[in-house]
């Protein structure tokens, strides 16, 4: 077996475990877990906040319009959706689309932990608060949106860049613009190997 598929079988692995997740009451409301999806050896891994209701019907990660907005986001720099990892901060979608609650967020993070560690990315993109403040506890996505910053995370340095989550951008076209320009800058990090 090869390091590729070594990683999809670890992160498969994961996603059972996902699925029959109980650590928390949110499995109860929802309809399908989403335990994430992608390259298992991406170069870049998007963390978004938690499933919404198409998403919770399809066990897909960003497919209602947040994602179709992302699809086209990631048009725009020529990176295609299958050489990334998308993942969530969150399985489990919480019900009405509410915020997830601190305990949700504490009881399902060895997921995402585990994912980053095996998908080991270079670059960690952040859409929305809740994923931004897991690496940076409260920051602000307005004050720091599109502001690089190299962390220590799973025992390596790697590139966290956060943005605004495509949703925002779909209710303000000034934060619209904004995403779009936070978007380039994965491109020049990729083209940029030296991550310190
Ligand atoms: N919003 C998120 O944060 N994640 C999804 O998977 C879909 C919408």
């Amino acid at each position: 077996m090869n390091l590729m598929e070594e990683k999809q079988q670890k992160l498969a692995k994961i996603a059972e475990e996902v699925k029959k997740c109980t650590r928390c009451d949110l499995y109860k409301k929802a309809n399908e877990a989403v335990p994430g999806e992608g390259h298992p050896q991406a170069e870049v891994m998007f963390i978004g906040e938690g499933p919404g209701f198409w998403e919770d019907k399809q066990g897909r990660p960003f497919v209602g319009q947040a994602g179709k907005l992302l699809d086209k986001l990631l048009e725009l720099i020529k990176l295609p959706r299958k050489e990334v990892f998308i993942g969530n901060v969150i399985k489990h979608r919480p019900p009405e689309n509410r915020d997830p609650l601190p305990e949700e967020i504490e009881a399902c993070a060895p997921f995402l932990d585990q994912q980053i560690a095996i998908i080991d990315p270079r670059i960690i993109v952040t859409l929305g608060r809740f994923s931004l403040n897991k690496f940076f506890p409260g920051e602000y996505i307005s004050r720091i949106h599109g502001q690089a910053r190299v962390i220590d995370f799973a025992g390596k340095k790697r590139i966290v860049i956060p943005m605004y989550h495509p949703a925002a951008a779909l209710r303000s076209s000034i934060i619209m613009e904004e995403v779009k320009k936070d978007f380039q800058k994965i491109e020049n990090f990729r083209k940029e190997k030296n991550v310190s």
